[in-house]
């Protein structure tokens, strides 16, 4: 199983050796803005790298929003993302289930995310594979509960989208871990990368506060580690860690993960 961490984006590569990891996922531009990514002079380096790559689109992205200002600059912003993902050879581009306002109805969210991919598909499709992502907060998420995630695959899963899993934000989204990946599959037939996260807050509280998998601190996990890495086993997909602790941290985090394949 290949395992690695998210990343800082300026040297993905040495970031991938100083914790020994298979695998690196990095944003290729500044998550919380709206900016194209830049070229990267790297990207052949990364594309010839033995070192499998993902790329995280920003938070700002949200393809369901009902805001016109949001959503069409979302669309905009998946196409550039999508493209510049592809100069560095990335295996698939994570984007968030997305989420409606409060009093608006999901399945409008659910329609936007079918719409966006259509479009994509008439101006001659995307050249990275988008993963959608499973999230921890909110009532009108279109991935976070997953009776709304079948709803959402039943629109959009015919345009060859893939499922990332994030197990802290399935555990605070109030999706349990036991058994999760035979529940995720049998709606959307797959998993193509799992986020192998502890989480700092509990079952169901609709909070996205990740945690290391080893305990760094006296703060003891939230989440049982030998689940999540019942999981990443049971998915049989990369994992990457989206954790604290910088290398020491993650590189933790990797080794007992590769301890328990
Ligand atoms: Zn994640």
């Amino acid at each position: 199983m290949l395992i690695g961490a998210h990343v800082d984006y300026e040297d993905p590569l040495a970031e991938a050796t100083a914790r020994n990891a298979d695998v690196v996922q990095f944003f290729l531009a500044d998550p919380q803005g709206w900016k194209a990514p830049e070229t990267r002079p790297d990207a052949e380096t990364l594309r010839a790298s033995s070192v499998e790559i993902f790329v995280h689109a920003p938070y700002v992205l949200n393809l369901a929003s009902t805001n016109n200002r949001i959503r069409i600059p979302s669309r905009k912003l998946l196409a550039q993302h999508a493209a510049a993902a592809a100069t560095v050879g990335a295996s698939g581009l994570i984007v968030h289930g997305g989420h409606v306002n409060k009093g608006e109805d999901v399945a409008v969210g659910i329609d936007n995310w079918r719409k966006a991919l259509q479009q994509a598909q008439e101006k001659g499709g995307l050249p990275t594979r988008v993963l959608i992502e499973n999230t921890a907060g909110g009532d009108n998420a279109c991935a976070r509960r997953f009776d709304e995630l079948a709803r959402l695959w039943d629109a959009v899963g015919e345009f060859g989208v893939g499922f990332c899993l994030d197990t802290c934000h399935a555990h605070a989204g109030g999706e349990k871990l036991l058994d999760i990946v035979d529940r995720v599959k049998a709606i959307t037939g797959r998993i193509d990368l799992v986020h192998a996260n502890g989480s700092r807050d509990g079952f169901d509280s609709g909070r996205d506060r990740h945690d290391n998998l080893t305990v760094m601190n006296d703060e003891p996990g939230m989440i049982d580690p030998e689940l999540v890495a019942a999981v990443v086993r049971a998915a049989g997909a990369p994992a990457v860690v989206e954790t604290p602790g910088g290398v020491e941290g993650q590189s933790a985090d990797i080794a007992y993960l590769r301890a328990h394949q």
